[in-house]
């Protein structure tokens, strides 16, 4: 079939806005780095950006704010502490938990975290963790929380209603618990220290879809919103965010919690953690950093580089 020239105009118009309706789509949210607040510092906790980003770029992100350099036993890419401790603008403050990063003219802090995540319960999360905890030994996240609590750590249930999936989507939205899993689920969250009542990943990327079971694994904001009501109803929790940053530089910092930036140190973080002297500063990801961060190879830049560090 030969093509007129109004015809293939016509067709060249209906691609273009087809492509410039899934860019939009996909880019459904301007993605920005939390602004900075005098005397605070915005301190991301939850993060787990991949170590095959460039080293530049690595430094110039880190050399911002705080952030909780996550580690999770199921993941060999993400950037932990222990890879940054020998390069030579990284300085420790407190031994193999917390340090500074200063580049170009900037400092920031980073902290060492770690997700205990790899099984079929809620997520929890260990800050200024010495030691990693071996996710095999703690399947139940209450006796994780009292081992972090027992060695002086801080403990945060990460995005309380989902849990993994164990397929494809790898995550999925809880619906509904049974009566023994609620009275675990809420005697877990009173245990803990803090609560993520916003997780820049929770975001739907089938908003007008819902209903079938593959639509809990697509469509996640719901889940904010249920740790929102689920925060009013725990005495002495304020609830905080996080970006929980998969692999792309550009999600780190957009989310998180502003810390007094005084004399920072890892008791500090603690002290203002558990006094609930921080503010909340929350920013959804867009859906298509989501599909980079979730499926590293649509990043190929990432995808085909040997680790940077
Ligand atoms: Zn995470």
């Amino acid at each position: 079939m030969k093509l007129t020239r109004r015809q293939f105009l016509y067709e060249g118009i209906a691609v273009a806005l087809a492509s410039f309706g899934t860019y939009k789509y996909l880019n459904n949210t301007e993605m920005k780095k939390a602004p900075k607040k005098p005397s605070m510092i915005i301190s991301d906790l939850h993060c787990h950006p991949s170590r095959k980003n460039k080293l530049e770029d690595i430094l110039d992100t880190l050399s911002n704010g705080l952030t909780g350099l996550t580690y999770v036993e199921s993941n060999e890419d993400f950037l932990t502490y222990e890879m940054l401790t020998n390069l030579p603008q990284f300085k420790e403050i407190d031994k193999g938990i917390f340090g500074s990063i200063t580049y170009n003219g900037k400092t920031g802090y980073v902290l060492k975290s770690q997700e205990i995540e790899d099984q079929d319960s809620i997520h929890v999360m260990a800050l200024g963790c010495k030691e990693y905890l071996s996710e095999s030994e703690y399947r139940d996240p209450r006796k994780a929380v009292e081992e972090i609590h027992k060695r002086g750590y801080i403990a945060q249930v990460n995005h309380p209603f989902i849990i993994n999936s164990f397929d494809w989507a790898r995550y999925k939205l809880i619906n509904s618990f049974t009566e023994k899993e609620y009275k675990n689920f809420i005697e877990l969250c009173q245990m803990a220290d803090e609560i993520e009542i916003f997780n820049g990943h929770c975001i739907d990327l089938f908003p007008w879809f819902d209903g079938l079971p593959i639509f809990n694994r697509l469509n996640m904001a719901k889940a904010n919103k249920l740790a929102e009501f689920l925060i009013t109803k725990l005495p002495n929790k304020k609830g905080t965010a996080s970006s929980d940053a998969h692999n792309e530089l550009e999600q780190v910092h957009t989310s998180g919690i502003y810390l007094p930036d005084e004399h920072l140190c890892f008791d500090a973080i603690k002290e203002y953690i558990k006094t609930k002297n921080f503010e909340v500063h929350k920013g959804p990801i867009s859906r298509w950093s989501f599909l980079k961060g979730a499926f590293p190879w649509l990043n190929s830049t990432l995808y085909f580089r040997d680790y940077s560090i």
